[in-house]
């Protein structure tokens, strides 16, 4: 059996608190849900989940608040067999809640929006990280997201690329990055939202078909900038991938029933990172991924709606993907 990847994610952990109801308010609107749950999430956490989930062994780096849902957040991830003796518990700032509305229609169709308070998540200063300068060549990749503050991610992709490890940034939510970071990056994940923020492409659609010119124009801003590889999910119409060689667009899995679309994208970048570390080519890793994805939006909550191995390969022998459970077989 081949060793499996070690991976860092330097990112953020959040509470979701969540409420589910037939239709959002309006402003100045009270409306009666019909559901409260919580659920651990973040998206550094939900990547590092899926990636432990999937068997790579994960190193969590972040903080959470001297409070009830930081020992949650940090008990979520141990559970999951994720190395967590570098996340700090900071002793003023609150740990960071997403409140999460989901709205139900009748239709069967759901939409979420959230709000997120960053709480400890945005209190890791650059001494908290400062000895990964040490460490950091023992991992095969690294993982980022938006949710912390942008030096710390400058910081952690300068380490990392004097190193020669990559990185793949998950630039979620949207925010401005540099020149210089982008220049660094093995691999960028926005969705389609974040991708047209980021190039100013807006990929157009018809239902579950997205414009293969605009999803093209977009990739290929972000290679100018330097980036090598760019992954763009894009909901139910799957995810697209290029690089100065490849350009593939991979279908979502179809018949899937949507209830919670939350962690879609943590758990595709969590899933696709780990495949790429095990030797698994782009294409097949894409295609695996939307699998890992599809069975995330098919469950609510964030955390608890994130796959195993088993259950992936269970869904890709159901659809008769033999080819890409052989792929995934042989590389574990
Ligand atoms: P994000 O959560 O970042 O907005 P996306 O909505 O693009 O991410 O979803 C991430 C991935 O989840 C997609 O690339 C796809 O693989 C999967 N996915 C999302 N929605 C569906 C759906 N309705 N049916 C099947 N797969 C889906």
């Amino acid at each position: 059996m081949a060793d499996m990847p070690e991976i860092l994610v330097v990112g953020s952990f959040v509470k979701d608190l969540i409420v589910s109801t037939a239709r959002f308010p309006e402003a100045g609107e009270t409306v009666l849900g019909f559901d409260f749950q919580t659920a651990s999430g973040g998206k550094g956490a939900n990547q590092a989940i899926q990636a432990a989930r999937l068997g790579a062994h994960v190193t969590m780096v972040g903080k959470v608040g001297d409070d009830i849902y930081g020992r949650e957040l940090i008990a979520s991830c141990t559970e999951n067999g994720i190395d967590c003796s570098h996340v700090m518990v900071d002793e003023k700032a609150p740990s960071s809640i997403g409140n999460v509305q989901l709205q139900m229609s009748q239709d069967g169709r759901s939409q979420n929006r959230i709000i997120v308070v960053p709480g400890a998540n945005m209190a890791i200063r650059e001494e908290d990280i400062a000895f990964l300068e040490a460490e950091i060549e023992g991992y095969d990749m690294v993982l980022l997201q938006l949710e912390i503050p942008m030096r710390i991610n400058e910081r952690v992709v300068d380490m990392a690329y004097r190193k020669n490890v990559p990185v793949m940034l998950n630039s979620a939510p949207s925010d401005r990055i540099s020149d210089s970071l982008l220049s660094k990056l093995a691999y960028i994940s926005p969705n389609e939202y974040e991708a047209a923020d980021l190039t100013g492409v807006t990929i157009r659609r018809d239902g579950r078909k997205v414009n293969e010119e605009d999803v093209k124009g977009a990739i290929r801003k972000l290679l100018e900038k330097g980036v090598k590889n760019v992954l763009i999910t894009l909901g139910a119409a799957g995810a697209a991938f290029g690089n100065r060689k490849e350009f593939f667009l991979c279908p979502a899995v179809e018949r899937i029933i949507a209830v919670d679309p939350t962690a879609a994208g943590d758990s595709f970048v969590g899933a696709f990172s780990t495949l790429v570390s095990m030797g698994i080519g782009h294409e097949r890793a894409v295609c695996i991924a939307n699998h890992v994805g599809a069975l995330t939006v098919s469950r609510m909550g964030a955390q608890p709606s994130l796959p195993t191995l088993e259950q992936v390969r269970a869904l890709l022998r159901e659809r008769g993907e033999n080819t890409l459970l052989e792929a995934e077989k042989a590389a574990v």
